[in-house]
């Protein structure tokens, strides 16, 4: 199998780096990258119809419906080959309705323990124009409140206050958590310790999918 047409999914916690691996493993393996986080940022930028609906759950660090997301999804796929699913499936039923359009190759588990996840998302700041990702603590930017790629303002997401981030970790256990033994049942999960740096959960991954 050639790296371009694996279809992963990167299962893990708010705040356990799901978008900065798949930001890695996508330009590495040439794979397209679908953050339904991220496109439903987008959503609610452009108030959209489905920015609309999407954002008094993203505020309270709820799931957005599962029709809604599932909808969103399935327009994002074309083919049949070749896609990185960052924050998706997030339920069963959302696994389920994947199951139905992609094959999928691997699931990888990214394990990061509920004080790691507090103290990585009370610090994270993101740019307001390009969406990149700084970390106070571990990942500063050279100019304090400035994005170093494109110069934008860093901003705090509304759902990384400290309040809301307790209500994604329990929305976490009760709906994602199951999906680990959905996958394992299947034969499709890995798992990594995602505590260390980035380059270190990152070498972790990528001998994790050595074993598919
Ligand atoms: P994320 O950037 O992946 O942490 O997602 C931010 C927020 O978007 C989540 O707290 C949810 O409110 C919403 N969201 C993202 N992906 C999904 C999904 N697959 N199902 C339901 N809600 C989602």
């Amino acid at each position: 199998m050639t790296d371009s047409s694996w279809n992963l999914v990167l299962l893990g916690g708010p705040g356990a780096g799901k978008g900065t691996q798949a930001e890695k493993l996508t330009a590495d393996k040439n794979l397209e990258h679908i953050s339904t986080g991220d496109i439903l940022r987008e959503e609610v930028a452009e108030e959209t119809d489905l920015g609309e609906k999407a954002k008094s759950y993203m505020d309270r660090g709820e799931l957005v419906p599962d029709e809604l997301v599932i909808e969103m999804v399935n327009k994002e796929i074309r083919g049949e080959e070749g896609y990185l699913f960052d924050g998706f499936p997030r339920t069963v039923d959302q696994a389920e309705a994947l199951q139905r359009v992609v094959d999928l190759d691997g699931v990888v588990y990214i394990d990061v323990s509920r004080e790691e996840v507090v103290r990585r998302l009370s610090s994270r700041r993101v740019c307001e124009d390009c969406g990149a990702n700084f970390n106070l603590k571990f990942d500063p930017p050279e100019q304090e409140g400035t994005c170093d790629k494109c110069g934008g303002n860093l901003i705090q997401r509304d759902d990384d206050r400290p309040e809301v981030i307790q209500d994604r970790y329990d929305t976490f256990l009760e709906k994602t958590t199951p999906l680990i033994e959905y996958y394992r049942g299947r034969d499709l999960l890995r798992e990594v310790d995602g505590e260390g740096s980035p380059d270190q959960v990152y070498s972790r991954i990528t001998k994790a999918l050595d074993k598919f």
